[in-house]
């Protein structure tokens, strides 16, 4: 069995900002195809911030929200917390939610709440990579794919 991090508003779970999710149903059938199990954690919720919530976006190595308030100390508990699960189950690799300023792992927006993207990370995927979390954003199926049959193999 594979164990893999998924950013919980991908799999459906109401924990976005606004009270959504970004339910990836590709991505949630591709995974059924495999003996995987699924560990997730939002951590902008765990971190100590509510749904619904005021959207956030980095900028000068701060994380603040659309009425000029930082939640850096927030997103920084959070990403700590999601670290932790991840080393608490061994987990080593992660599909996460692109563009977030949590999870994404190559874009993220620039700060400005324009929505206008810029290459990227976000606290918890920033923390991942450190740590030697391999990461994927959830439209890389064939990779995803790739690598799970990778790891089945060398079992
Ligand atoms: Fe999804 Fe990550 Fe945002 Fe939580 S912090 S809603 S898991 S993208």
């Amino acid at each position: 069995m594979i164990k893999i991090f998924v950013s919980p508003c991908l799999r459906g779970y109401n924990v976005k900002y606004n009270g959504k999710n970004n339910l990836n149903a590709n991505l949630m059938l591709l995974l059924k195809q495999f003996d995987v199990k699924i560990y997730s954690l939002c951590p902008e919720v765990s971190g100590g911030l509510n749904i619904p919530r005021d959207p956030c976006e980095i900028k000068d190595n701060d994380v603040i929200n659309n009425k000029g308030i930082s939640c850096k100390r927030e997103y920084e508990q959070g990403a700590k917390n999601a670290l932790k699960l991840c080393q608490d189950e061994n987990i080593k690799i992660a599909i996460l939610k692109e563009n977030s300023p949590s999870c994404g792992s190559n874009y993220i927006y620039d700060g400005n709440f324009n929505n206008k993207l810029i290459p990227g990370l976000g606290i918890t995927a920033n923390l991942f990579k450190q740590n030697n979390i391999k990461e994927f954003k959830e439209k890389q199926l064939e990779l995803i794919k790739d690598e799970i049959k990778k790891i089945e193999k060398l079992k």
